[in-house]
């Protein structure tokens, strides 16, 4: 299998690995333990927590897309973000983190914070100058980068960031949720790990909470495994499972979601209804020229704000029929969600004003329905919009 892509033996992970019978898809493992040969002698695995063969799979499978030593997987994309900040960081070790991230994300670094768990400094990444004098500054043990980042699809550039921050013997991590390995590799632009709530593109069914942290190097891959163990967050059986089952389809989804998006955001706009559209594959979008040369594609999660604000929205979310009202992102159903009273409620109002996120801010998050559905349904919604301020 090592003479073909990385795509390819990602998908194929574990296919045609059954001894027992042959079973083409490998067969699950529930078994929480496993038998010793004999006493002092243990098998491959042990204890399920610690190590489990279909957890090790999926593991194993994501690490190969995204060109890491090894992946851990846990039981959430926040049991990710928990196990990097137990492996790395101490009272008196700083991380510096976007202000515009994932809320749950931004939620635990205050939490840890303000408990002097660890130092938390917030910045604009878009700005390098910012991150430079921040590192110059902190002297962090970890810059913690989200490009694009949720919901406002900020870029930051990854090559940049990772040169300021190893001359500063920092580590990189990035989180990739928004795009998958199909789309961007971050490890690929000297990142030290990357992470993922495999919740989103990498399930892409909207039925599995889950998370992966994947490390360029075997050390750093031990280091997280040992914590992730640790703090008892690995992922389940079941759901690793589902996971291999939805990842083996990831790239040909990420087709569809993106010839939809082009489809979403040219109707958008278009439309006198929105105010603006934040999408990375419009050129006056400001992270446009990062996309291009970083990304293999601008991903299918487009943001919009509408005229009339909260209003608007209301009337907008009401009158689709195509895009589900609900958090997450990146199934094959389309959703729309209003970021301020949802995904980052748990920022307070002062953070999300600094963060840009408005009562007039609407996140898509489209879906692979045939596209003329969707344009119909989100012009349908628009011009409920419109109404509400005529
Ligand atoms: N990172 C990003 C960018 C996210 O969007 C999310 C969830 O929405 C998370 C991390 C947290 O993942 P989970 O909800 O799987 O715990």
């Amino acid at each position: 299998m090592n003479d073909f892509s990385r795509i390819t033996r990602g998908i194929r992970a574990g296919i045609e690995s059954d001894t027992g019978q042959g079973s083409v898809v490998p067969p699950i493992y529930l078994s929480t333990n496993y038998t010793f040969t004999g006493l002092g002698e243990p098998r491959d695995f042990d204890y399920s927590r610690s190590r489990n063969p279909t957890r090790a799979l999926l593991g194993e499978a994501v690490a190969t897309l995204e060109g890491g030593a090894g992946g851990v997987i846990t039981a959430s994309g926040m049991g990710a973000v928990s196990t990097v900040l137990h492996a790395l960081l101490g009272p008196s070790d700083t991380v510096i983190i976007p202000h515009d991230c994932y809320g749950g994300t931004w939620r635990i670094f205050d939490a840890y914070h303000r408990k002097g768990l660890c130092r938390v400094v917030t910045i604009d990444f878009t700005d390098l100058d910012q991150v430079r004098k921040a590192v110059a500054e902190h002297r962090p043990r970890l810059v913690w980068v989200e490009t694009p980042s949720n919901p406002l699809l900020r870029l930051t550039d990854l090559a940049e960031v990772v040169a300021i921050a190893h001359a500063a013997d920092a580590l990189v991590l990035a989180d990739n949720t928004f795009l998958s390995p199909i789309l961007q590799r971050p490890l690929e632009h000297g990142v030290d790990l990357v992470m993922h709530s495999t919740t989103k593109y990498i399930n892409g069914h909207s039925d599995v909470v889950g998370g992966a942290v994947i490390s360029a190097t075997s050390e750093l891959h031990e280091q997280i495994s040992w914590w992730a163990n640790t703090i008892g967050v690995t992922g389940g059986a079941f759901d690793s499972y589902l996971t291999i089952r939805g990842l083996r389809t990831l790239h040909t989804r990420i087709r569809a979601h993106e010839e939809n998006a082009a489809a979403v955001v040219g109707l958008l706009t278009d439309h006198d209804a929105v105010r603006v559209v934040h999408h990375p594959s419009l050129p006056d979008h400001p992270g446009h020229e990062i996309a291009a040369r970083q990304q293999d594609g601008f991903g299918s999660i487009v943001s919009l704000e509408l005229h009339g604000g909260r209003d608007a929205v209301t009337a907008f979310a009401a009158a689709l029929q195509c895009f589900s009202l609900a958090e997450s992102l990146g199934g094959t159903e389309s959703l729309v969600c209003h970021p301020s009273s949802m995904t980052h409620a748990a920022m307070t109002p002062e953070a999300q004003a600094v963060a840009g996120l408005s009562d007039g801010l609407v996140r898509l998050s489209v879906g692979i329905e045939p596209a003329e559905d969707l344009v119909a349904d989100l012009t349908a919604g628009l011009d409920a919009a419109a109404h509400t301020h005529d």
